[in-house]
């Protein structure tokens, strides 16, 4: 089969590889619909993360083509969203809502979603079959559900998103626009949105945003006080991960309000003094989209949301290493590939 490998920073190319099979009867293995490409992998495309030789996705929708002897809610034939870490979604840590936290989540993230197969481990607890075949149109949604959209939502949660409250989104990309749109369905009254891009405002727009913020740093977190009574929001959603949006998110939340935080953290430090007299809440990490999916699939398949719309870009898998190049020179917000 064909499945996009890095080979080093910068360096993506697609290969011919082993079709992957059952290896743990809780296993399955489906054929993938669509994939896509994620913020995340331009960390080592970028070389902030180490790579060498590796399977690239973790974003994927597809159909159910074999299971393990120990798979009994997961058929074959069955349409499928799963998740970036798997779960058995029974354990304590599961039950109470963390499935990213899975007790046998295994070491990493699902790896080779990019790719025409993939195996995924925990299929019961891992994948939500949707209510039939979709419309070929709502592929794009239930994908973007796979991770930017539950990353969103679980930010907006994580903030304590909710009827009256105000929500500042730090960060533009996929995340932050769905953080958007999350906060929007979660009853917000004002939704600031911060960004520079005149594409990406007219989407952050589109998705519930009434205010759109510019400037960065210091001076971003001046504008969204001014628009705030001098308080800062009551609920930030942070979704970059480096030094400058943390803080810019922190600071920009009123005393007593609630961060959520989802951009992958990247040598990120926290000055404690400064968290200590802020009264902020901090709440986020890697998303539990599994908690979210059977509501999300829900409003995607009643059309209520379209998620989707943050794929920008739509390329073939042979052409993944021009999507990587899109991202990174922000050419794309998102770009989906078809298998
Ligand atoms: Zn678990």
């Amino acid at each position: 089969m064909r499945a996009v490998v890095m080979y080093a920073p910068g360096e993506v190319r697609v290969d011919e590889t082993e079709r992957p099979t059952i290896v743990e009867p809780t296993d399955a293995v489906i054929k993938l619909a669509a994939t896509c490409i994620c913020g995340s992998d331009l960390w080592p495309y970028r070389g902030a993360d180490d790579v060498h030789h590796q399977p690239m996705g973790h974003e994927y929708v597809g159909v159910v083509e074999e299971v393990g002897a120990d798979v009994v809610e997961i058929r074959v034939g069955d349409f499928v969203v799963g998740t970036f870490f798997s779960s058995d979604n029974t354990c304590e840590i599961c039950r109470a809502g963390y499935q990213t936290h899975c007790v046998h989540r295994g070491p990493g993230a699902v790896p080779g979603a990019q790719a025409e197969y993939a195996r995924i481990p925990h299929a019961d607890g891992t994948l939500v079959a949707t209510p039939a075949m979709p419309d070929h149109d709502l592929v794009p949604s239930l994908l973007a559900a796979s991770d930017v959209l539950g990353t969103g939502w679980f930010a907006a949660v994580a903030a304590e998103v909710g009827p009256g409250k105000t929500v500042a989104v730090v960060g533009d990309g996929a995340v932050g626009l769905l953080g958007v749109l999350a906060a929007k369905q979660l009853g917000a009254e004002r939704i600031i949105a911060m960004s520079r891009h005149a594409d990406r405002q007219s989407l952050a727009r589109e998705f519930g945003a009434t205010d759109i913020v510019e400037e960065r740093g210091d001076a971003g977190v001046e504008r969204i006080k001014e628009l705030t009574d001098g308080l800062g929001a009551h609920s930030t959603i942070e979704a970059v991960g480096t030094q400058e949006s943390m803080m810019q998110a922190i600071r920009a939340t009123r005393a007593g309000g609630h961060v959520g935080y989802v951009g992958v953290s990247h040598e990120v430090v926290l000055p404690g003094e400064e968290l200590f007299f802020s009264g902020v809440h901090l709440h986020g990490g890697p998303a539990p989209v599994r908690r979210f999916l059977p509501e999300l699939i829900k409003l995607i398949w009643d059309r209520a949301i379209d998620p989707g719309k943050v794929f920008d870009l739509t390329l073939p898998l042979e052409q993944a290493a021009e999507g990587y190049r899109a991202m990174d020179e922000r050419r794309a917000t998102k770009v989906l590939l078809t298998v």
